[in-house]
């Protein structure tokens, strides 16, 4: 069996060609090509799947698209995609499209999710029953293994955990969604770049406001630099981060008493200085029980998405289900 696992970002397209047995045999990077709109960009992964296809005559070959926004999984429709600047469809039906070309069904699903249970399924090996994974990065992203199952809710869009409020919905910070109040205006880049604006202001001469003046744009790396040299506003930029994420992951595991957390995307590699924070939050909760055996882990890799996609394609075509239902 061979399983493709198609990554559509706003500005790359990553694929992964995978075995059942975990083995990559292909991993290629594409721009988004916008120049010959959406009916020309699907037909260029098609024209891949279809190159697969002739590579392994004798293998069946399963299909699942991770795509970011709004993904309808049940009918395989990406509904809304604030990411993909095509203007030529409105509702994609991308599984539809993609069938027609290569004469495969694909899973389509969003990208969080397909790289949740990459998490699951490369890094955990399956150990762990109820799992939520946390993408920090510029946005906020989530998914969930419940019993050992991929959950994506009623709609599709399940593991939403960036646009969950933990601040007042009128007067809290601006979230990249237009709404307030956002777990994802707090421990998003966006929001740590915010804290680290008003520490440069309160304290023009610290470390973090030399290497963030230093520099043209802002990086949330520079806030782990300083950090590392011992500068207190960095430091305590990481102990606020930890801080609300450890409310927001608080919320969650009260809700579904999951026994593993993951953190994955570009901040979780800043875990060290927001830990601390984080699991002093968890430890001051009053109902203790869900907490006491939580396991919460980091996972750093970047290519967890596609290789997620397709390791979950094989795994429904072994259970003879194409859609990502
Ligand atoms: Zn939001």
């Amino acid at each position: 069996m061979i399983g493709i696992g198609v990554d559509i970002g706003g500005t790359f397209v990553k694929l992964f060609v995978m075995n059942e047995h975990g083995e990559i045999f292909r991993k290629e990077k594409m721009d988004t090509d916008y120049s010959r709109g959406a009916k020309g960009f699907i037909a260029q992964i098609g024209d891949f799947i279809n190159a697969i296809q002739q590579e392994f005559p004798d293998q069946r070959v399963a299909v699942a698209v991770g795509a970011p926004g709004d993904v309808d999984n049940q009918r395989g429709i990406l509904r809304y995609n604030p990411n993909l600047k095509f203007k030529d469809v409105e509702d994609w039906p991308l599984a539809e499209m993609l069938k027609k070309h290569t004469g495969v069904m694909p899973c389509v699903a969003n990208d969080a999710t397909l790289a949740a249970w990459g998490v699951y399924e490369a890094d955990l090996k399956r150990q762990g029953t109820n799992v939520l994974v946390v993408t920090l990065g510029t946005g906020v992203g989530g998914g969930l293994i419940l019993n050992k199952e991929l959950y994506q809710g009623s709609n599709g869009t399940a593991g939403e955990i960036g646009h969950t409020k933990i601040a007042d919905i009128a007067t809290g910070p601006l979230c990249g969604c237009g709404a307030r109040g956002c777990l994802e205006s707090f421990v998003g880049t966006i929001g740590i770049k915010r804290r680290v604006m008003e520490a440069v202001f309160d304290n023009p001469s610290s470390e973090l406001a030399k290497l963030v003046n230093a520099e043209k744009d802002f990086k949330v790396e520079l806030v782990s630099r300083a950090a590392e040299r011992g500068c207190k506003s960095a430091l305590k930029v990481w102990e606020d981060t930890g801080y609300y994420l450890g409310i927001g992951i608080a919320n969650f595991t009260l809700v579904l008493d999951m026994d593993t957390v993951v953190l994955t995307g570009g901040v979780s590699g800043a875990a060290k200085f927001f830990m601390p924070a984080l699991k002093r939050v968890l430890e001051h909760q009053q109902i203790q029980t869900p907490f006491k055996r939580l396991k919460i882990l980091v996972s750093q890799n970047p290519n967890i998405g596609g290789v997620g996609a397709a390791m979950y394609a094989i795994y429904r075509a072994q259970k003879d289900q194409t859609l990502c239902k």
